[in-house]
């Protein structure tokens, strides 16, 4: 893979679009992770704990994590120091708990409610038809330290583009009457589109697409 090139060019396909590219470094070692942020890119996604942590440690500070993994409640504490996004919130309990490592970092955590869009069962997320009642529930918790900026989606995996379509269609409509109904809120983002369909999140209105194998190549394991 060469990186550069591959960053260089989401970059100038993305400004054509109100959107911003998470390059997704899940598996990858540093040295290629520098390889993209030697040309300019500051957003990072990861999905799993330890890995984020250290990468966290050994990078430079002005890079911004985002978790898009599922996140286990007792893990929460070890990036509430410095991650920027966390995109794959499924639960009130783990709400609860970033809220409460945020406080005791005195952070306000900015976060996304992933929200079960695919067909298949065993994606993590939130009831899509139920959103406009959880995101109500979950404002009466007045959780001082999260920050909801927006929803995540992943579309089930496969090549009928008119599902992925109609898929993400769902969420940014979902979005978009929720928004309605709290327009003072902050939400702004909708997480949408990985390698293989990013093109069909972003004409649905994707505002971050997560990135990784066209970036970084192929992984040997997710
Ligand atoms: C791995 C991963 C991606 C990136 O997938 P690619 O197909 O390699 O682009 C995006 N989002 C999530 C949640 C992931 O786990």
């Amino acid at each position: 893979m060469n990186i550069a090139k591959e960053i260089k060019s989401y970059q100038s396909f993305l400004s054509s679009y109100n959107a911003k590219l998470v390059a997704v470094s899940k598996t990858k070692p540093n040295d290629l992770i520098m390889d993209a942020y030697n040309c300019g890119q500051r957003i990072f996604g990861e999905n799993k704990v330890q890995e984020l942590v250290s990468k966290h440690e050994a990078l430079p500070k002005d890079i911004e994590w985002h978790m898009i993994g599922h996140l286990q409640t007792n893990k929460v504490k070890y990036i509430a120091p410095f991650v920027s996004l966390i995109h794959s919130v499924d639960s009130i309990k783990l709400l609860k708990e970033i809220n409460k490592q945020a406080a005791k970092n005195n952070r306000i955590i900015n976060i996304l409610l992933q929200v079960h869009i695919a067909q298949e069962e065993h994606k993590f997320g939130f009831n899509l038809t139920e959103l406009s009642e959880t995101y109500n529930e979950i404002k009466k918790l007045e959780l001082k330290n999260i920050r909801i900026t927006g929803f995540m989606g992943m579309a089930t995996n496969t090549s009928n583009q008119e599902i992925i379509n109609s898929e993400f269609k769902s969420l940014q409509k979902t979005f978009e009457t929720i928004k309605g109904q709290h327009p003072t809120d902050d939400l702004s983002e909708i997480s949408m589109g990985m390698s293989n369909d990013y093109k069909i999140a972003l004409e649905n209105g994707s505002t971050l697409i997560r990135i990784g194998s066209a970036i970084f190549g192929k992984r040997n394991y997710v």
